[in-house]
């Protein structure tokens, strides 16, 4: 399925995560990303994108599945290394310990792709369970704290964090009052640290998918969601996965060497502030 559907119809349940449309032009080589969600959806497409593009991984994830296990292999197929670093980024001494195995490995981060993200629908507020308020918090936006604050001590000049946003950032809907909160903040978040980062030469930024096909999808939405999902934007389907990769490239290159505090929209057309 290399050509993205017309409708969502005629979409795939397994989507397209650029394993055959991704052609590498060494535009990362030599450098050392870290991924989080590197397993699946957007994040399985930047891994093969960047490791194409040749860049050595860390991959997080929730649990060791079948898609990370495949992920591993395509990105070794591609000679470069793969480290798989699973368990759960809500807990702050994890994503501690995740920075520490990239910098006993790799001695270095030069990318920080803080992208794992959860959500879950609800009608009203009072059916929002308040530690699924605290856990939508705890991986959506506290784990971008503590990556980046471990992080940030081992990337040199050059350095580049980017950050999964959403259109919900701009557009919060309602059904997703917990999720849509955690992507505004993730707004301020990247426009102040690159703020604060910019004299040490780290660039940070930000893409705003909007609806994009990815097991997400099916796992957190009703079926009558899933059967509409896309269908108001612009374009008039959701994304496959791989057609956010080349945001998170651009982001990553070292000839964005200006480009920081920005939010790319990736929308479909959809209108983004
Ligand atoms: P996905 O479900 O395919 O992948 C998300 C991955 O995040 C999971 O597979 C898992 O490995 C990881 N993850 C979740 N909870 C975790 C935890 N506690 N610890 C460690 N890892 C955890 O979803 P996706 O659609 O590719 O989502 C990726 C990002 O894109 C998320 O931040 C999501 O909010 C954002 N996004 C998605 C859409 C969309 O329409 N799919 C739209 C806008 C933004």
């Amino acid at each position: 399925h290399q050509d993205p559907p017309g409708s969502f119809a005629r979409m795939d349940p397994c989507p397209d995560h650029g394993e055959d449309r991704w052609k590498g032009a060494g535009r990362l080589d030599g450098k050392v990303a870290l991924i989080t969600g590197g397993d699946s959806g957007i994040g399985r497409a930047v891994a093969i994108a960047y490791s194409r593009e040749g860049a050595d991984l860390g991959l997080s994830w929730l649990e060791e599945t079948e898609d990370a296990r495949s992920t591993q292999e395509l990105v070794r197929e591609t000679g470069r290394e793969c480290l798989s670093l699973c368990g759960d980024i809500s807990d702050p001494e994890h994503c501690r310990g995740i920075v520490a195995r990239m910098v006993e490995k790799f001695g270095r981060i030069d990318i920080l792709v803080n992208n794992a993200g959860h959500q879950a629908l609800f009608d009203q507020i009072e059916d929002i369970p308040d530690d699924e308020w605290r856990r939508t918090f705890a991986i959506n936006i506290d784990a971008m704290f503590h990556l980046a604050k471990a992080a940030v001590p081992h990337m040199r000049e050059g350095g580049a964090i980017i950050n999964t946003a959403s259109i919900n950032s701009d557009r919060p809907n309602p059904k997703l009052l917990a999720y849509a909160t955690t992507k505004g903040a993730i707004q301020n978040f990247t426009s102040g640290l690159a703020q604060m980062l910019a004299g040490r030469g780290i660039r940070v930024n930000a893409v705003a998918p909007g609806p994009v096909w990815t097991p997400l999808i099916p796992s957190s939405m009703s079926p009558d969601h899933v059967a509409n999902f896309g269908k108001n934007s612009p374009i008039g389907r959701p994304a496959q996965p791989v057609e956010l990769a080349s945001a998170y490239v651009m982001l990553a290159e070292p000839m964005s060497s200006y480009v920081s505090g920005a939010t790319i929209a990736v929308t479909g057309g959809a209108p983004f502030i």
